[in-house]
């Protein structure tokens, strides 16, 4: 007879519970905009009873008698984190986010650490507990196979049922709100980590030699004069909150009444997020057509710069260089051993330290320093920023920005703006020492944030959904008077449309290198 064994009903049950309690962001989303009031409850019934059948059809094809509580435990414990920080902070567990959870490192992870993430551990241990300790009685296997079958040919014809029952409402819902069912918990995180896996195992990037995408760059040996230029990878600063840019308060003190800087007004990040933003800076493609094989197959315009004989050094006080500096000399400034400006954690500034040396030691050679800061780095903003440098109160003390005012995480955040201003100002100075060199001074943020905006923390959304504000970057140039590039040319793009896929050919253009590879480009210092 056929017959649904216990296993089988488990695996139903428990596929009907985590689709209620890990989904309480996605109900919460739907709901805003497809109330009770208009027919909202039948299309959440609807939408529950599909993520069951994705949920038990997933778990029916990869469980059996001996995986059956390894699977459940590891879909579990992703179901509470990715719910909780959707909740939380409005996150999407995409392949891009997953990328970005690998690359951060213990210091960032330790940013994140609360009392709930605390509370939500222990909830988690518990829960893997109880799995590990129910009984789950197995029946005999032709049973269990059949039982099994049955699930795996039903689900598909439920799921097609309900779509079919619901078809208007699922097709207008969806397109018109695509970013809503990337919060389907845990299967968004599940399948983007397939996904990626996939792609890894697929790509032999092992057996590819790293590609020279500018193998023809020349240096000019007209260039008479040394360029020396510092460029500033900013993080999480947001093009709105700078007072340079119309922002209402005052949050560039120190650089709003240096001559000669320039805020961009327009300019759009590559990513949503570090890992993502960082290598597309530097490379010489697009973003639209980059890949993040391309930070491991392909160099970037920093290999073509050092290969010109210009030097080039790369300072961190933020994760990483994310492959970018591989090649080129890197000192890690999270390091109170070579940062002189460590309190509670190594501050930007520090980055600034011994770079007198630096020009001295290379006198006849083109220097670029990029510094990778630590900036608005959430969700601690406050830890960011000695108290003396702060400006706006009250501000939100902790990570934990629910418990927050809209207003004190503002301050929090524009406080850090502040302190990126006073490095920008430090860093202009110090290339006012030497005007024999062609100095430059560049300052462009990684990526926006966001503060609370319809329910969504921090970044790393996914770019086509993606608010302005995560896109949106607080960039600035300034040079001294008289350099190659006259300033006038650089103001008439302060209101243009640009973006990091603008960097890579600018720089080239900066150190006069020549390459077919910028043939047709845009500039960030012209029209
Ligand atoms: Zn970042």
């Amino acid at each position: 007879m056929l017959r649904l064994t216990t296993q089988s009903k488990i695996i139903l049950i428990y596929s009907f519970l985590a689709a209620v309690i890990f989904n309480y962001t996605l109900v919460e989303k739907v709901l805003e905009i497809y109330p009770i009031s208009s027919g909202g409850l039948t299309f959440i019934i609807s939408l529950l009873i599909l993520v069951t059948t994705i949920n038990a059809l997933f778990l029916s094809l990869i469980s059996n008698k001996f995986t059956l509580k390894v699977v459940f435990s590891a879909f579990t414990l992703i179901g509470i984190y990715s719910s909780y920080f959707a909740y939380k902070f409005g996150i999407i567990i995409d392949d891009v986010m997953i990328l970005n959870i690998i690359s951060t490192d213990a210091a960032e992870a330790s940013g994140l650490l609360s009392l709930d993430i605390i509370l939500i551990s222990i909830f988690a241990v518990i829960a893997v507990f109880i799995i590990s300790k129910v009984k789950i009685p197995f029946e005999n296997l032709k049973k269990e196979a059949i039982a099994r079958l049955m699930l795996l040919v039903c689900l598909p014809l439920v799921m097609v049922g309900v779509i079919f029952l619901n078809s208007a409402a699922f097709a207008s819902f969806f397109r018109e709100h695509k970013e809503i069912r990337y919060y389907t918990n845990p299967i968004t995180p599940i399948y983007s980590t397939i996904n990626l896996l996939h792609e890894n195992l697929t790509s032999d990037k092992r057996e590819l030699e790293i590609i020279d995408p500018a193998p023809y760059a020349k240096i000019s040996y007209e260039d008479s004069d040394y360029e020396l230029v510092i460029l500033i990878v900013g993080e999480t600063a947001r093009s709105d909150r700078m007072s340079l840019n119309g922002y209402e308060k005052n949050t560039n003190p120190y650089t709003s009444n240096i001559k000669n800087i320039i805020s961009y007004t327009n300019f759009w990040s590559c990513g949503t997020s570090t890992a993502i933003s960082v290598p597309c800076l530097f490379s010489y493609t697009n973003r639209k057509d980059w890949k993040k094989d391309d930070m491991y197959l392909r160099e970037n315009v920093l290999d073509t710069l050092h290969k010109q004989g210009v030097y080039v050094e790369w300072r961190d006080n933020n994760s990483s260089s994310k492959g970018v500096a591989d090649r080129i000399p890197y000192l890690n400034y999270r390091n109170a051993d070579i940062n002189p400006n460590c309190d509670i954690e190594c501050r930007d500034i520090g980055m600034l330290d011994g770079l007198e040396t630096v020009v001295k030691n290379h006198p006849n050679q083109d220097i670029l320093i990029v510094l990778h800061a630590m900036g608005s780095h959430g969700p601690h903003y406050a830890a960011r920023v000695p108290d003396k440098y702060k400006k706006f109160f009250p501000e939100c003390k902790t990570n934990d920005l629910q418990s927050c005012s809209v207003e004190e995480i503002s301050n929090a955040y524009d406080n850090t703006i502040v302190y990126q201003d006073y490095l920008n100002s430090l860093a202009i100075d110090f290339l006012k020492k030497f005007p024999e060199r062609d100095a430059r001074f560049l300052y462009i943020s990684d990526h926006g944030e966001s503060l609370g905006e319809d329910g969504i923390y921090l970044h790393g959304y996914p770019y086509r959904f993606a608010p302005e504000n995560q896109k949106k970057v607080a960039a600035l140039t300034w040079a001294p008077q008289g350099s190659d590039i006259h300033q006038y040319e650089v103001m008439k793009m302060k209101h243009e449309e640009l973006s990091h896929n603008n960097l890579a050919c600018s720089l080239l253009e900066l150190f006069e290198v020549d390459s077919a590879i910028c043939s047709d480009f845009q500039s960030i210092f012209r029209n």
